[in-house]
């Protein structure tokens, strides 16, 4: 059942601030869009449709790309994982790459986006029945992306992070954490005391 599943945004909010999940997850508190995420949106169908118009896709040149797949939904139960991935580009040679857009004006890759993309190779593993190696981080507002290396560590790190999470759930009881920059735009700061 797909509620027994975790969701690859649970892990990005996990590297945010574990106590995210615990609001989230365990006191069933819903993150509210922000302006800026209800604009995230909006940019993000466009971006969909400015990927058709370039000539290359992400850095690939269109010749060596075979199909480009939006909002794909994949899960793996053996794995405990579902999530959407923004854009799926499958190269003719086979290689399947992980894109995720991030509309934000930070300079680098954040742990918890690195998270995020391994969640989505690990996934697109089973699905495609394959080994993904690498995925990009796409900044629209300055059309750069940033290549992440997904090495087989790193997706077993992620599957320990997942029994991790899955765990903290499971506890019921909220973490201690460490206040910080990041409680200034965290949307759970008003029940975070
Ligand atoms: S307010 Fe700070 S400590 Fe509380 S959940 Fe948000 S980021 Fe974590």
């Amino acid at each position: 059942m797909v509620e027994d599943l975790l969701q690859v945004s649970d892990i990005t909010q996990y590297f945010y601030c574990p106590r995210k999940v615990y609001f989230m997850k365990t006191l069933g508190i819903n993150i509210k869009a922000k302006p800026k995420m209800d604009m995230g949106k909006e940019e993000h169908d466009k971006e969909h449709r400015r990927v058709k118009e370039r000539k290359t896709v992400y850095g690939f040149s269109e010749e060596d790309v075979a199909q480009v797949i939006h909002n794909l939904a994949v899960e793996d139960i053996s794995l405990g994982l579902y999530g959407m991935v923004d854009t799926t580009i499958i190269l003719k040679s086979g290689e399947v790459v992980p894109v995720d857009v991030k509309y934000s004006d930070a300079e680098n890759v954040r742990l918890n986006w690195k998270k995020q993309l391994t969640a989505y190779a690990l996934l697109l593993d089973s699905w495609f029945k394959t080994t993904v190696t690498r995925g990009f981080v796409y900044f629209p507002s300055k059309h750069k992306q940033i290549l992440i290396d997904i090495p087989d560590e790193a997706k077993a790190i992620l599957k320990q992070d997942v029994r991790k999470i899955k765990e903290l759930i499971d506890s019921e009881k909220m973490p201690n954490v460490s206040k910080g920059k990041q409680c200034s735009y965290c949307e759970m700061k008003k029940f975070c005391t």
